[in-house]
């Protein structure tokens, strides 16, 4: 019966990290540095904690549809924008692509980059522009601009996974002022860099921010993202998203994440501090990076020969092979604990 699945889904889909448990056993090593996925290494902050299982002892109500302890700390925490949020940024990508994309209707997206845009936008029956980054992973403007007359919807990621570099607020600006339709500007990574894009966001009507709790927040396993939104588009995105999408034990712990600035400040100087370690220890290059990870360029091995050299180390990290237009000798790692940063440098520099 196999013949009934849509074709988008027999391509294959995301890629996932290989699982701490599975390398432990397979290898016998007892410790793990974790440093595929680029998750703040802390778990949630307390008030996060507390206020989540909270909200636990009440889940047999159904939560707040407008989410509005969220979307209160966001004001409070940001000021006076529109906000949308969904289950993960992923989901954010999802709803707003369905909210805005008709069927054959153009996404562009500045490649290489995170695979989930192109997933979500071949799913809903997008057509799929790739638009490829320079040599040194900076974003041709007037490229980007060119696809973007005509696509509904651009994506732009930064700081940008993998590569790690940011896009300069003046071209972005640019972008926005020449593209059709609007551009999704993924900032999953911003709080680690010195860029601010939101005062754009005063001038254009046509300008997405995407944000998560999964990154320095401390919260991937509650799946909650948000997106600064153009007002005109907030009520459609939530009649395109499906009835209560955000569940109520992620909304308060999001909240409370939020003013946790000291938490997120902790994370914040660990990954500077070592941003400039890895760049200074480590034998093979690595890029310059405004995110938690950096790309490594592990020639002459590729990619996945060098995750699986650390693996037998006891050290995970992301193969780069996933993401279409990079050539496969690079790898990403995260920036976790001291311990697992260390480890990492000492097994690299050991091969
Ligand atoms: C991690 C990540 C996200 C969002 O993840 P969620 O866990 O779904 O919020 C979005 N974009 C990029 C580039 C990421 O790396």
């Amino acid at each position: 019966m196999e013949h009934l699945v849509r074709s988008c889904y027999k391509q294959g889909g995301y890629v996932f990290a290989k699982k701490a448990e599975e390398i432990a056993r397979e290898y016998n090593i007892s410790r793990i540095a974790r440093l595929a996925s680029n998750e703040n290494p802390s778990p949630p902050s307390s008030p996060a904690i507390t206020a989540a299982e909270k909200v636990l002892r009440q889940a047999n109500r159904y939560p707040d549809e407008r989410v509005d302890v969220l979307t209160r700390a966001l004001v409070a925490y940001h000021g006076d924008h529109s906000f949308v949020t969904g289950v993960g940024m992923d989901g954010v990508i999802e709803t707003l692509i369905r909210t805005l994309v008709e069927p054959g209707e153009t996404v562009a997206i500045a490649t290489p980059t995170f695979s989930f845009y192109h997933l979500a936008a071949a799913a809903q029956g997008a057509k799929v522009a790739s638009v490829p980054r320079e040599k040194d992973f900076s974003v041709n403007a007037e490229n980007l601009t060119r696809a973007g007359k005509k696509a509904k919807v651009t994506i732009l990621c930064s700081p940008n996974n993998p590569t790690g570099n940011a896009t300069p607020v003046e071209v972005v600006r640019e972008v926005l002022e020449g593209i059709g339709g609007v551009l999704f500007l993924d900032n999953a990574y911003v709080e680690f860099s010195d860029v601010d894009y939101l005062p754009l966001l005063k001038k254009s009507d046509n300008l997405i921010l995407g944000r998560t709790f999964s990154k320095v927040h401390s919260l991937a396993g509650l799946r909650i993202g948000y997106a600064f939104v153009p007002e005109w588009l907030q009520s459609y995105y939530q009649r395109a998203g499906t009835p209560f999408t955000v569940n109520s034990v992620s909304a308060a712990a999001a909240a409370h994440a939020l003013l946790d600035r000291e938490h997120a400040m902790r994370y914040i100087a660990q990954v500077k501090r070592w941003r400039k370690r890895y760049s200074d220890e480590v034998k093979y290059p690595v890029l310059p990076s405004d995110a938690n990870f950096v790309m490594v360029d592990v020639s002459p091995n590729t990619g996945d020969q060098m995750v699986e050299k650390l693996a037998r180390q006891g050290v995970i990290v992301r193969s780069c092979r996933s993401f279409a237009g990079l050539p496969d000798h690079y790898i990403r790692v995260s920036i976790g604990e001291d311990w697992e940063n260390e480890l990492f440098i000492q097994a690299i520099n050991g091969l």
